[in-house]
């Protein structure tokens, strides 16, 4: 399928390709990357992309031609910078991989690698992200099964029976083997949030989480589940909902659970997820809420930034910045 809408030739490709030179080289110098020399010099174009330029390295030892999109996310991609443009664009605007897949007119499979990637790089500016101050929680079972993990395409074996029109809950907390998978949110006062999605809802796992999302001595806000109470390190209040208590004063969740509220439609249009892709899915939502100031055109240019820093490309390629929670991580580092 090939695009045929005269909108679609707005987006020029020449236009493009120097608006991606601009967003590599701004704030970063002029550098060969495979030495890292800063000695290099013009050579010419390419006859298929006039726009891309490429460079060489005046080192001895190195000698190497490279252009704008060398060891970044877009490097060896088949399609033009103005498809990746597109997709970040339409990615930041909550569509789903088919449907970027039909509007850019690439297949499916191209559109789902794409989406992956550019979620990667989009968690590159939430790795480090801690709340202080006051801090809400709450705590939420996403219904998350094996999509898509079929080892060689094509239908694959379950191992039970189809679940036919929806999973249907079963009684208690949920948990990862029960493909209901525990999503945290973190909410800071001040506007900041921090989503995890973590394999259970122990005392452990809360702990963990708690440690990485919030700072140590801040006042933590939750309900009155038992998990919460048991954390340590915080000043910690809590409201009690089977008492039909919302909120005490200060003391109240609301935001953590307005949070999920837009946390559900928003996962909805997947259409059905896999327990092992949750974490990223997760992870990206969080970066639009923490940029929920800038519009979706900042947000993508965000992203195809941080796609244009090699360095980042890699890690995002290889998945590095997404990560499920489980209290087992600590443990198997100990052993390893
Ligand atoms: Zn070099």
């Amino acid at each position: 399928m090939s695009m045929v809408s005269h909108l679609h030739y707005l987006f020029h490709p020449e236009t493009c390709q120097s608006y991606i030179h601009l967003l590599r080289w701004k704030d970063r110098p002029l550098q060969c990357p495979r030495c890292h020399s800063h000695n290099v010099g013009p050579w010419g174009a390419y006859h298929y992309q006039p726009r891309l330029k490429r460079y060489r390295c005046k080192e001895k030892a190195c000698k190497r031609t490279f252009n704008d999109l060398t060891g970044t996310l877009l490097d060896g991609s088949k399609r033009s910078v103005m498809h990746w443009i597109l997709a970040t664009f339409l990615l930041c605007l909550s569509c789903s991989s088919r449907r970027i897949a039909r509007e850019l007119g690439v297949h499916t499979r191209t559109s789902y690698r794409w989406c992956w990637w550019l979620r990667n790089t989009a968690l590159s500016y939430e790795t480090d992200r801690r709340l202080e101050g006051t801090v809400e929680a709450d705590d939420l079972y996403q219904t998350a099964g094996n999509k898509g993990q079929a080892q060689h395409g094509g239908k694959k074996a379950l191992g039970r029976r189809a679940r036919g029109r929806r999973k249907k809950r079963e009684p208690g907390r949920g948990h990862y083997d029960k493909d209901r998978p525990a999503i945290i949110a973190w909410v800071s006062r001040q506007g900041a949030v921090v989503i995890h999605a973590t394999k259970d809802f122990t005392v452990q796992t809360v702990q963990k989480a708690a440690d990485l999302a919030v700072q140590a001595g801040s006042r933590l806000y939750t309900d009155s589940a038992s998990s919460y109470r048991a954390v340590k390190g915080y000043l910690h209040a809590f409201v009690n909902h089977t008492q039909k208590e919302y909120a005490r004063g200060d003391v109240h969740e609301n935001r953590a659970e307005c949070l999920f509220s837009l946390l559900k439609p928003y996962l909805r249009v997947f259409r059905g997820l896999s327990k092992t892709n949750l974490p990223g899915y997760v992870g990206f939502f969080q970066f639009l809420r923490n940029f929920r100031q800038q519009n979706a055109f900042e947000q993508a240019e965000l992203i195809l930034r941080a796609a244009l820093d090699p360095t980042i490309a890699r890690k995002a390629r290889r998945g590095e910045f997404v990560r499920c929670i489980d209290h087992f991580d600590l443990l198997q580092i100990a052993i390893n």
